[in-house]
Order: structure tokens, then C-alpha cells, then sequence
């Protein structure tokens, strides 16, 4: 790698920081129904306004050891923990995608992912404006790809047109989800499967074109395992409800950036 490459993989990470900082605010201020630009970022605790040198992703929260500067309360972990992921999610994407447009999409393709992720965590719930934008953010990176046929989305690339191969991730995402959705429904008489994730598979879709199927597989595999030590270890047994986007989101991330090799791997497995 040149410099002037490792210069514009350290600005992906850099940029990446400082959205998960924002990522925090959206995490925070959505679900509630509050203004995401004002007033400024303040302490949960004491209500105290934070500072901009208070506000540097992650370094601040290390130089103040944790805790708030003027009631010394502690700051929760999570804070720098999004704006860490997201600085590395917006790299690997800078470094899988080839540190152009293609990568810069992938980069809020992965940040909103983050988003929706601790927003589900906190309330069980994927806001649909957010679902929303993610969908129109993938169906725009298809319609430009089309266009000028620069192949940026779908992110996995190898179609033959890539609006028709966004659009029918997306049909197949929500789709196929949506049936399991209906199918268990009917078995259990109550939905494990919400039409959130309905929504959000078929945003992905257009992102992922049929890797979608792969994204939804990886995500099954991780929440079934959380769901059963969960379950296990819960008064509630398997009526334990945990959300599913955080799963989904990991698989997205994952079939995005390692989707094609995964599949090239398993089919020279499959035909020896
Ligand atoms: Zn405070």
C-alpha cells in the first residue's frame, strides 16, 4: 500500500469515528423523538453540556478515565465502543471496497447497521424511517450503478444489471423473511419474527443482491446460539424474546465483506 492509500484508509477510519460520535446521538435521541442537531450533546447524569475537547471520539473518554468531567459520574462504555466500531467498520469497508464511492457507501451501509442495531438492543424495535432511509440510500447506489455502470451496488457485485439485482435482493429479503415470518406465525400463534426485520432484510437486499440469502443464514446460526444459552439461562426459558436485527446486521456486515469468498469456499468444498 502507498501512503497516499494508508493516508485515505486512516481518513475511512478517522470519518468513522467521528459518525459513530453522531451514531451515539441517533442511538440516544430517535427512539425518544428528539432533535438530532440541538441542543449540543450533555451529560446523562448531570445534565452538564459536553465540551467539543470533552468529545473527541474514544480519546476523550479515555483521557477523562470514564467519567464525566463535572459530576464524575461514569460514562458508559458503550459510547466509545460504537464510535470504535464504526471507525473500524468504516475501514474494513475502505480496505474491502477499494477507498472510493463504492467504499464510502459501504461505510454507511455498515454505520446504519450499527444504528439500528443498538437502537433494536434498547427497544426492541427497528424505526421504520431508518429501515426507510437505508432502503432509498441502496436503491439510489443501484440506480447510479445502472447508469453509469460503475458496479457499486449491489456491494457484491457480478450482476449482469445491477438494479435488477438490487431489486430482487430486496424482493428475495424480505420475501423469504416474510414467509418464515407468516409460516411461524401460524405454528406458534405468535410472531418470533417481526415485520422489522421483514423490512430490514429487504432493505439489505438491495445491497446484498442474493447474498442476502447468506446474511439472513449467518444471522439465523448467531441468534439461535444466543437465543439458546439465553433461553437456558433465563427464568423465562424459550419464551426469552431477544431482538433479531442485531444478528441480521452482523450478517449483512459479514456477507458484504466476506459474502462471494464464503460461498466460492463452500461450493470448492461441496464439488471437491
Ligand atoms: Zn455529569
Amino acid at each position: 500500500m502507498t501512503t497516499e492509500l494508508a493516508l485515505v484508509a486512516i481518513a475511512f477510519f478517522v470519518f468513522g469515528l467521528l459518525l459513530g460520535s453522531f451514531g451515539n446521538v441517533v442511538i440516544w435521541r430517535f427512539p425518544r423523538g428528539e432533535s438530532l442537531s440541538s441542543p449540543g450533546s450533555r451529560c446523562p447524569a448531570c445534565d452538564a453540556p459536553v465540551r467539543w475537547y470533552d468529545n473527541i471520539p474514544v480519546v476523550s473518554w479515555l483521557l477523562l478515565r470514564a467519567r464525566c468531567r463535572s459530576c464524575g459520574e461514569p460514562i458508559a462504555t458503550r459510547y466509545p465502543a460504537v464510535e470504535l466500531l464504526s471507525g473500524l467498520l468504516w475501514l474494513a469497508a475502505g480496505l474491502t471496497f477499494g477507498l472510493g464511492g463504492q467504499a464510502v457507501i459501504a461505510g454507511f451501509f455498515f454505520w446504519t447497521l450499527l444504528i439500528l442495531t443498538f437502537i433494536d438492543l434498547d427497544t426492541m424495535r427497528l424505526p421504520n424511517p431508518i429501515v426507510g432511509a437505508l432502503a432509498l440510500l441502496g436503491f439510489a447506489g443501484a440506480t447510479v450503478s445502472q447508469v453509469t455502470s460503475v458496479d457499486w451496488v449491489p456491494l457484491t457485485g457480478g450482476d449482469a444489471s445491477p438494479l435488477l439485482g438490487a431489486v430482487f435482493g430486496a424482493l428475495l429479503g424480505a420475501g423469504i423473511s416474510g414467509g418464515i415470518a407468516a409460516l411461524y406465525a401460524g405454528v406458534r400463534g405468535r410472531s418470533g419474527f417481526g415485520m422489522g426485520d421483514v423490512k430490514l432484510l429487504g432493505a439489505m437486499g438491495f445491497f446484498l443482491g442474493p447474498y442476502v440469502l447468506l446474511s439472513l443464514f449467518i444471522g439465523s446460526l448467531f441468534g439461535a446460539v444466543v437465543g439458546i444459552v439465553t433461553a437456558a439461562r433465563s427464568e423465562n426459558g424459550l419464551a426469552t424474546k431477544i431482538p433479531f436485527g442485531p444478528f441480521l446486521a452482523l450478517g449483512g456486515i459479514l456477507a458484504a465483506l466476506v459474502g462471494p469468498e464464503i460461498v466460492r469456499m463452500y461450493l470448492a468444498l461441496v464439488t471437491g
